[in-house]
């Protein structure tokens, strides 16, 4: 069987390999330079780091299974901890499932919450359970309805936003937080949350040693993918399916979408008819920026037991986040230590903040270090800054969510040979993706 995957990134590679090791015949077509999509490292003062996606869930085996078969050395997070940029200080972060509170004296602890915003908190384990989540509803309002909107706005927010790079208040609570919709369905958070056992010494996340971005670079390595072929369209012939190159067309027995799902709406519409299209159009994307910074190792004015913080986006700050990811990883400290720097990141940008990638790369380094300046302290000049632009970088999983996929695999499952993979569907991190991918070569070996 003859296979045409469209798209490189992780979920385009993934599928390929999945369908080679099965006997397949694979060209994976990729639009751009290079392979990788969001996964991608780049060099700063020498040292590659990653500028996309630098960890995946431990907890879930897709990602770190494909790493460990492809002989990666999977490494994970050391002890330091991560905190929350508020009211000026940084605080520590209380334990939370996706920010619903699951020790309350913690969180009084922290400062993060108003006195008034603490008391809201605290009365949640007396409120009556009137609503109940239904077919969906959104994560700030089940927040706000049982902790009140300083929960939502200090401590989701940012949460969601550092996955998402969206807005609770938009972001579907059945496709982003499922297990704690089923909580919430089930009666008073508080006492269901507080009893969800903690402290287990298994890792939560895990990363692999020198970035993330070999991932793509070992599956393609196995793997014929043509980069620079951009996929124009879709057609049938003789019962074949058509695919649309910029000089000619591919005839295959199968065809894996592993684009963003605004694209595969446009390579769609000539094979699956244009509401199909419609209805990838609906997924909404939010642009991102990554700003690295290498700085002298004299210059850092924190220690190495914090690896980083949050911003809610009630704190108007540039940034959304930052990553010390010297203090997160080993392999990083010990491979900036060899050049003399330390390497941290900044995130920029959240849905519908399209100014975001608008300005320069100087002004989003000068935003970056201004607000690094104010939050730990960090004045001195780095040694090298590098600025990774992720426009329609991730995709916003909206309400009813779920049911819009269910749509777009049932109207897929009716064109015979199509299958679609990726971040659009069945969740934004790496083994959601890859398991998107195992889904999609398993339907094609079924409906071949
Ligand atoms: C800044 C950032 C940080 C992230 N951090 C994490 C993290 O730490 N952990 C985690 O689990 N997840 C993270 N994510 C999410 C995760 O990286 C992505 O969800 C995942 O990599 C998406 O993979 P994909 O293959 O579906 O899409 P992509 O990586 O977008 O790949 C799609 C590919 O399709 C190609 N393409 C587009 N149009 C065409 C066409 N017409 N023809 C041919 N090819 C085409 C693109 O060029 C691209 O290479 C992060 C995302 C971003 C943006």
């Amino acid at each position: 069987m003859k296979v045409v995957v469209v798209g490189a990134g992780v979920a385009g590679l993934a599928a390929a390999h999945f369908l080679a090791a099965r006997g397949c015949e694979v060209v994976v077509l990729e639009a751009s330079e290079r392979i990788g999509g969001k996964l991608r490292r780049a060099s700063v003062a020498d040292v590659m780091v990653d500028v996309g996606a630098e960890a995946m869930l431990a907890r879930r085996a897709d990602g770190i299974d494909l790493a460990r078969d492809l002989g990666l050395p999977i490494v994970h997070p050391t002890k330091a901890t991560s905190r929350l940029w508020v009211d000026g200080a940084l605080r520590p972060m209380p334990p939370s499932l996706m920010g619903a509170p699951m020790d309350l004296d913690a969180l009084e602890a922290s400062g993060v919450l108003s006195p008034a915003g603490m008391a809201q908190a605290r009365a949640e384990a007396n409120l009556a359970a009137v609503h109940r989540v239904g077919e969906d509803c959104t994560v700030g309002d089940l927040i706000d309805r049982r902790f009140g909107p300083e929960v939502t706005d200090r401590l989701v927010e940012p949460l969601l936003g550092g996955v998402y790079a969206g807005r609770a208040r938009e972001i579907s609570a059945r496709a982003a937080v499922p297990q704690l919709a089923a909580l919430y369905d089930r009666g008073p958070l508080t006492p269901q949350l507080a009893a969800i056992p903690r402290g287990s010494d298994l890792p939560v996340f895990a990363g692999i040693e020198g970035g993330m971005g070999l991932l793509p670079e070992r599956l393609a390595a196995g793997l014929d993918v043509r980069t620079e072929e951009p996929v124009l369209g879709t057609g049938y012939a003789h019962d074949r399916l058509l695919v649309e190159l910029v000089h000619g067309v591919e005839v295959t027995d199968g065809l894996i979408l592993a684009t963003p799902a605004h694209v595969a709406a446009q390579i769609i519409a000539g094979c699956a008819g244009g509401s199909l299209a419609d209805t990838f159009r609906v997924i909404d994307h939010a642009s991102v920026a990554v700003v690295t910074h290498a700085v002298r190792l004299e210059d850092w004015p924190l220690g190495h037991d914090v690896s980083g913080f949050l911003v809610p986006p009630d704190q108007h700050r540039r940034i959304k986040a930052s990553t010390f990811s010297f203090a997160k990883w080993d392999w990083v400290r010990a491979a900036g230590e060899a050049r003399g720097v330390l390497l941290l990141r900044t995130s920029i940008g959240r849905a519908r903040d399209s100014q975001a990638l608008d300005f320069t790369d100087t002004e989003l380094i000068a935003q970056s270090l201004a607000d690094l300046r104010d939050a730990v302290g960090l004045t001195a000049r780095p040694v090298d800054s590098h600025v990774q632009r992720w426009p329609l970088g991730l995709p916003q999983y909206a309400l009813r969510h779920r049911r819009q996929v269910e749509v777009i695999r049932e109207a897929v499952a009716q064109v015979p040979g199509l299958a679609v993979a990726g971040a659009a569907y069945d969740g934004v991190g790496i083994p959601a993706v890859i398991a998107s991918s195992r889904r999609a070569a398993d339907e094609l070996l079924a409906s071949s």
